[in-house]
């Protein structure tokens, strides 16, 4: 082959890759991230429906960006440091514009370990208040832990830079973003959603899982069932979730069917005087086998419904 074939082939190659952006030599982990429109100016990264492993260097978690006229908006900012430098190098390609904010939607941490990215690059972080408690510079990660130092790379926990309180709206261009904190406890004790009215997109966290299982050893399954009544009233066009792949406007039916199923059947159960000890015997929900990590929680989310209802049934006693 000659020079110029080869010159040709390389620039097509490129030009087929189309959206996926390389990493560059020094990165720990190439993520071959891949945006997906979600509607004009909203794209999304989607991680895959598994738990944090080297394999997949953390990416089992989905990060969006919004581009406005004035700058971009990031929520949730990713698994680490070279995720959030690769997704950014993304955005870029589209416009040559600042990250202005970076969103978080809870503490846990595979959605804002990318922080410390943005904030090398000016970014100002946000978070509900108990999110902003619970990121302690120094900390453990769990993430940090499974990927090894090497992968972990340049991952830095830094301090949010500003907290929501009940509600805060931001206009960033031509763009307004709503974010409120819904329910008190529903995936953890600080649960952000953002909504932009302009595109009727709402975005919501761990609030909504689908394809693979949530965990509700931090949360609340009356609290989360209650947070999907708040994210249906938006009537969104698009509904993003912390996790899984469906995002219109029907994306809540999956989630809030598993957990009004887990609900009804130990509320039975409870009636019926079945203890501790055998519950997770008695409420098998085999539909729900189809979604990723069932074997993995599905048990633990059923014992930690019973303690959760069990103490709601004491109290009306
Ligand atoms: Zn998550």
């Amino acid at each position: 082959m000659n020079k110029s074939i080869i010159k040709l082939t390389t620039i097509a190659i490129m030009l087929f890759m189309g959206t996926t952006v390389q990493a560059d030599n020094k990165s720990p982990f190439d993520y071959q991230l891949k945006a997906k429109k979600i509607s004009e100016n909203v794209y999304c990264f989607f991680g895959a429906l598994e738990t944090i492993s080297k394999k997949n260097g953390g990416n089992m978690v989905n990060s969006c960006y919004v581009q406005t006229k004035e700058a971009f908006v990031v929520i949730d900012s990713g698994p680490t440091f070279a995720y959030a430098k690769q997704a950014y190098a993304h955005m870029q390609k589209i416009a040559n514009l600042p990250v202005k904010y970076v969103i978080n939607t809870h503490d846990h941490d595979d959605h804002w370990l990318g922080n410390s990215f943005y904030k090398s690059k000016g970014a100002t972080l946000i978070a509900s208040k108990n999110c902003e408690e619970n990121i302690v510079v120094g900390m453990k990660t769990r993430m940090g832990t499974t990927l090894g130092k090497k992968l972990f790379g340049q991952t830095k926990i830094v301090k949010i830079d500003k907290i929501v309180d009940d509600n805060l709206t931001l206009t960033v261009g031509d763009e307004k973003f709503e974010i409120t904190q819904p329910i008190s406890i529903a995936h953890t004790n600080g649960d952000l959603i953002v909504y932009l009215p302009n595109k009727k997109v709402l975005f919501v966290g761990d609030l909504l899982f689908n394809g693979r299982l949530t965990s509700l050893r931090d949360g609340s399954i009356l609290g989360s069932l209650e947070a999907l009544d708040v994210i249906d009233s938006y009537h969104a066009k698009n509904i993003i979730g912390g996790h899984g792949y469906e995002t219109d406007e029907n994306a809540t039916a999956e989630f809030r069917q598993y957990l009004s199923e887990i609900k009804k059947q130990v509320l039975k159960a409870q009636d019926e005087d079945v203890g501790m000890e055998q519950i997770t015997q008695k409420v098998k929900m085999p539909y729900f086998k189809k979604n990723k990590l069932y074997d993995e929680l599905h048990n633990r989310n059923v014992l930690d419904a019973y303690k959760e209802l069990e103490m709601m049934e004491d109290d009306e006693e």
